[in-house]
């Protein structure tokens, strides 16, 4: 199985790395929707929040931790930023691996479209 993000892991296809630890990666989006745009990834395959386990609970909690580093390194922390998830279809959720968005470097509108 695998995803685009698989192949972005294994270094199959180029991505500009931000940060990396042996539990997660964050690279910048492809089609950034703010002037920062960050997406950080699990390193382990999950596809969505409903596949995730009791289990993976201390890994979720490190990505928010890896969102919020992110943001202090991109310079947005102090000013704000956002973290979305998408999960499913009606979020629009297109690859099917657990990703939070990181958003930051203008004002963003709430609520969402
Ligand atoms: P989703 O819609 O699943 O929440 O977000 C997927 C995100 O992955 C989108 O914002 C899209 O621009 C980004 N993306 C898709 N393919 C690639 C890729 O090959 N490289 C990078 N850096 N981002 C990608």
């Amino acid at each position: 199985m695998g995803t685009i993000f698989t192949k972005i892991m294994a270094g199959e296809i180029p991505a500009k790395i931000v940060y990396q630890d042996d539990q997660s990666l964050a690279f910048r989006d492809i089609d950034p929707k703010a002037p920062t745009h960050i997406l950080v990834i699990p390193r382990q395959e999950i596809p969505n929040l409903g596949a995730a386990t009791a289990a993976d609970e201390t890994l979720l909690g490190h990505l928010l931790i890896v969102a919020h580093k992110v943001a202090e390194q991109e310079g947005i922390a102090a000013g704000g930023y956002r973290l979305v998830i998408n999960n499913g279809a009606n979020a629009g959720q297109a690859v099917p691996h657990i990703h939070i968005h990181v958003l930051g470097g203008r004002r963003l509108g709430w609520p969402p479209g």
